[in-house]
């Protein structure tokens, strides 16, 4: 009878642990009539200062400009414009700890690429984060980036549904911008979808246009996320000024598996 219940138990757990293993590497997020959890782990190597609970605000959303508002309006409605269906972006977020940056060591095969994985998900444990309750986990480093030696480092995976962002710390609204479309560009890797830039850092034809059928190098109204600047009819192509502006691709769309390609 006892052995039947053990049995029973590591059937259960097998079971549940197969579908949290499917839900990990399934590359497509079911987003459709559901609520979709994103965590946030903020991390920050800046001494207590005003920088810095400047951008804490933001998080926490005591000012205007609200990550999360960000995030969830431009998921969701763009969820809502491509396929006509509903779904709900639940934003959580951890603030930083102990004045360190979370830093990627090579990801590596085999042995070291499951211990890469052991070091996400404990990061997320040692702070109180749930990784197997997020489906979307994002590490993000605040930080006073020297703009002489800048090198942007955020990036994001399908696999495991995980990415990195360099929050750069600033008062001016394009560089909080940016911030944004990082963030919600690596989502974007963590969904499926693929960049979108050249090396010159040009919007690709047609994936990186939010509206192709007006022609390749035409003045675009809109910023494809996995591009992250928008053409303008010149030479030059232009950031976002406010999230509104933020669009997926019908190519990016289909590559998140929210829409078939045509
Ligand atoms: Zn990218």
């Amino acid at each position: 009878m006892k052995k039947c219940r053990v049995l029973a138990l590591l059937m259960i757990l097998t079971v549940v642990g197969s579908f949290r293993a499917y839900q990990v590497l399934n590359p497509h997020l079911e987003l459709s009539n559901r609520e979709a959890v994103v965590t946030l782990v903020l991390y920050s190597d800046l001494p207590e200062s005003q920088a810095l609970s400047r951008q804490l605000e933001r998080f926490r959303c005591d000012g205007v400009a609200c990550v999360q508002t960000a995030l969830s309006e431009v998921i969701e409605n763009e969820f809502k414009r491509h396929t006509s269906g509903d779904t709900s972006l639940k934003v959580n977020v951890v603030e930083p700890k102990d004045n360190r940056l979370f830093r990627v060591d090579h990801s590596g095969t085999g042995w070291r690429r499951f211990r890469f994985a052991y070091k996400l998900y404990s990061e997320f444990s040692s702070r109180g984060a749930s990784f197997f309750g997020s489906d979307v986990r994002i590490f993000v480093n605040i930080s006073n980036y020297d703009p002489q030696s800048y090198v942007e480092r955020s990036l994001g995976s399908a696999n495991l549904r995980v990415g990195m962002v360099q929050w750069d710390v600033g008062d001016f609204q394009n560089i909080y911008m940016w911030n944004i479309t990082k963030l919600v560009h690596e989502i974007g890797h963590t969904l499926g979808a693929s960049d979108k830039y050249t090396s010159a850092a040009k919007s690709i034809f047609p994936g990186g246009y939010v509206e192709p059928e007006l022609g390749e190098g035409s003045n675009q109204q809109f910023v494809e996320i996995m591009s992250g600047t928008r053409p303008s009819g010149g030479q030059e192509e232009l950031e976002p000024k406010h999230y509104s502006e933020l669009r997926f691709s019908r190519v990016s769309a289909s590559e998140m598996g929210w829409v078939t390609q045509n």
